[in-house]
């Protein structure tokens, strides 16, 4: 018998492949997580072993050898390859493409085995030979040798930029150049970096009843698999709960994984965690480049790095000594991949923590509906922080009704003098409006004609400072008409309130007083958002103006007001998730006001002051409002009572996207009956869930594609699990399928 090797191929098929392994390859060095290279087609692939194989369904004299060994060692451990094959299996995704996204870039391109690279600089024989008094006026070749001969043992790019200054890395090339020095590639040691009695460099703060509560749970229950939710208003300390809970675990000798959503990854965060401990702390996200991801996944992979702080994608990074999974602010969309593999980094952590039998906490002041479920139902703990920690008071939240109100482009009267006040006492304002430009729509004041992306289903945005319109969908921009491209009218006017707006407004009202705009347009450059909000933290008597990018974790101290200046949008949306965004969004941003000892105000523009969610919240506050939200949701049955799968498609025309999901909801239909028939009745739905659609995107056309999609909703998870699979299978042999971009969106969060 051959020996056969099963493996995950990079290919959007979804499926294992079978390779032979020959005979001049020893069976026992081919390990599950190394990666081989593979004749795939007419090419080659680098794929990842999954495991030995008994049998395969293919016909032996088919199956084809594997080319090479790529690595000695398994990069991928085994639970991190169950995790895969978990997600594969779960999210209905090709699974060489899962692996392939899991790895470093540098493991996929290269067939090479790799070494850690870390190259380090050395003075060549010729260089300490040579006469360095001939760099009179090289100043910086100089320092830079003087550094490489106090250091024989090498010096690495991050040492030589610690020390040198101007344009050093100009210098180093000549004086490679002349050979004078040269470069070596030194291997990572394997080395546990931490220190057992010196983990904590700086004692924490003394916790209030609350907190020990919390950390008292957590400890009594580590070890094993346990979900915590810690529901805590924003300044309650949960931060503070996790650093206690993390001590324990260094303590333990286990590395703690921290998930923090995409703009929570802020340098205040990893200082924080940097002053308290003195074990090696990394970062992993998107603003890293390949090499430097690389040698984070690889330290955290090695046991050096012990706690790993990173975005979603760091959910799959190999930690041989896990202890606790952490996840901050779980309410955040941003834990789930919107492209690609649309997974959800806090579900994937659950199962990775419940395979690795060790404590998740989940911390956040606003809940998701689907923690809030899980602690209903005894799958999680529910610890519940209620008192600000320092002492600091919870603002009050006021509603301004604009109706009958003239709005001085988007503020209030009423909002006006109180910004006014706030100012007058030296504080900061902080106003809220989650719409970049200047204003959404241009239109002519003659015959109504308005500035449509031809590109797109949406208006072009007005940019003030760009003088361009420009279209928030997709790459689309164009000067401003000077005058109506309908009616050759002159006359056109702004409609609606962006940031930009807002700024000029504010600057003509409070021309004293300091302007500050935090968008997109105006974060743009590395380390602008870093700058302004050190300008914001160090500064007095501000108005600061932004869009949800303010809504995050960041402390403003000064800040004593915070005016959401439009909250209608959330109000009336299609999408069943709005109500709960829109009450994350209000405590959140609520949350950014008087977080020291300055009691902060807040105040929401609105028409429809007597909305009756809103009311339900300013009332009973965010868990009045869950509990509601929640009870509807199990009335109309929707999640987390029933589980949902959507299926996008697009196109060049219309017809090949409607057909698709024509078909689509046929085999459905079918699929289902099946189903159904072959269970036995005691295992029937009991509620006979619905296909919706198929229907037009909300944005139809986008980026000149057509879209459309449908919904496929059950209230037992395996029926929606077992029907989308057996659907995927007869889509993959479907000719309407060729002809457009589908996916699959298991547990879909946004609904456009
Ligand atoms: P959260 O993460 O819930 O927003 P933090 O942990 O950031 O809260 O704490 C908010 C503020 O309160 C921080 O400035 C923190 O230093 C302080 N703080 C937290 N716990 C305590 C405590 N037990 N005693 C005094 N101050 C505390
Ligand atoms: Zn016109
Ligand atoms: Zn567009």
């Amino acid at each position: 018998m051959p020996h056969i090797i099963q493996v995950a191929v990079p290919t959007p098929l979804r499926r294992k492949f079978d390779y032979l392994l020959s005979d001049a390859i020893n069976p026992e060095d081919v390990l599950p997580g190394m990666r081989v290279l593979v004749p795939f087609g007419r090419t080659k692939q680098i794929a990842l072993v999954l495991a030995h194989a008994e049998q395969t369904d293919i016909e032996l004299k088919k199956l084809r050898p594997i080319d090479k060994i790529l690595d000695a060692e398994p990069i991928l451990p085994q639970d991190i390859i169950k995790l895969l094959t978990w997600v594969a299996d779960y999210y209905q995704h090709p699974i060489g493409e899962v692996f392939q996204t899991a790895l470093p870039v540098h493991y996929r391109k290269k067939e090479t085995a790799l070494e850690p690279q870390i190259k380090q600089w050395f003075l060549t024989e010729t260089g300490s030979q040579a006469d360095w008094d001939e760099l009179k006026r090289a100043v910086r070749q100089r320092s830079i040798l003087q550094q490489l001969k106090l250091s024989p043992q090498g010096v690495t790019k991050d040492q030589l930029a610690a020390q040198q200054e101007g344009q050093w890395q100009t210098a180093l090339k000549t004086l490679q150049q002349k050979q004078w020095i040269e470069s070596r590639v030194k291997p990572i040691e394997n080395e546990h970096c931490y220190l057992k009695d010196n983990i904590q460099k700086n004692a924490g703060l003394l916790l209030n009843p609350e907190q020990q509560q919390a950390v008292h749970h957590l400890l009594e229950n580590d070890g094993q698999y346990c979900a915590s939710l810690i529901d805590g208003i924003t300044g309650s300390g949960k931060t503070e709960v996790y650093l206690s809970f993390i001590k324990q675990q260094l303590e333990n000798s286990k590395q703690v994984l921290v998930l923090v959503p995409e703009i929570g990854l802020t340098p205040q965060l990893i200082e924080r965690f940097e002053e308290r401990f003195s074990v090696r702390i990394k970062t992993l996200h998107s603003g890293l480049n390949n090499t430097q991801r690389m040698k984070v996944w690889q330290q955290a992979s090695s046991g050096e790095v012990r706690i790993l702080i990173g975005t979603r994608s760091a959910v799959f990074t190999p930690m041989p000594d896990l202890g606790a999974i952490i996840i901050d602010e779980e309410h955040d969309l941003s834990f789930k991949q919107q492209d690609g593999i649309r997974y959800s980094a806090k579900d994937i952590a659950l199962v990775r923590a419940n395979n690795a039998r060790i404590p998740i906490v989940l911390g956040t002041a606003t809940p998701s509906m689907e923690s809030l479920y899980l602690c209903q139902t005894g799958k999680m703990a529910h610890l519940i922080l209620r008192q600000r920690a320092g002492g600091a008071e919870s603002p009050q939240v006021h509603i301004i009704d604009v109706r009958g109100q003239y709005l001085q482009h988007g503020l209030s009267r009423t909002l006006i003098e109180l910004i006014k006040q706030h100012l007058d006492r030296k504080n900061q304002v902080l106003l809220f409006q989650n719409r970049r430009g200047y204003a959404p729509v241009l239109l002519c004041n003659k015959c109504g004609w308005i500035s449509h992306c031809h590109r797109c289903d949406a208006k072009l945005t007005y940019h003030y400072g760009h003088n361009r319109l420009r279209c928030h969908h997709c790459q689309h921009e164009q000067a401003i008409p000077a005058q109506c491209p309908e009616c050759a009218n002159t006359e056109m006017s702004c409609l609606g309130v962006g940031t930009e707006r807002v700024e000029k407004t504010a600057k003509e009202l409070f021309p004293e007083t300091e302007v500050i705009r935090i968008d997109r347009d105006t974060t743009q450059r590395k380390d602008a958002l870093q700058n302004i909000l050190e300008k914001v933290r160090d500064g007095s008597q501000q108005i600061l103006i932004g869009t949800q990018m303010l809504a995050k974790g960041h402390h403003f101290p000064n800040v004593t007001l915070v005016a959401i200046l439009d909250i209608d949008q959330g109000l009336y949306s299609v999408d069943f998730r709005a109500p709960e965004r829109l009450a994350q969004l209000i405590v959140q941003v609520s949350g950014r006001a008087g977080r020291e000892e300055k009691k902060g105000q807040v105040l929401l523009q609105t028409s429809h002051p007597e909305d009756e969610m809103l009311n339900t919240l300013l009332n009973s506050g965010y868990a009045g409002f869950a509990e509601k939200v929640l009870k509807e949701r199990r009335e109309l049955l929707l999640p987390p009572y029933a589980y949902q799968a959507m299926i996008r498609a697009e196109s060049n025309k219309i017809e090949n996207y409607q057909s698709f999901l024509e078909y689509c909801f046929q085999a459905l239909s079918s699929i289902k009956q099946q189903l159904l028939k072959s269970q036995n009745s005691t295992q029937k739905s009991t509620h006979n869930i619905q296909f919706l659609g198929p229907v037009p995107a909300p944005m139809e056309k986008k980026a000149g594609k057509y879209r459309g999609q449908m919904f496929d909703e059950e209230d037992k998870r395996v029926m929606l699990h077992d029907l989308v699979s057996v659907l995927i299978n007869s889509v993959e042999a479907n000719k309407a399928a060729q002809r457009v971009r589908w996916s699959i969106d298991i547990d879909p969060q946004d609904l456009s």
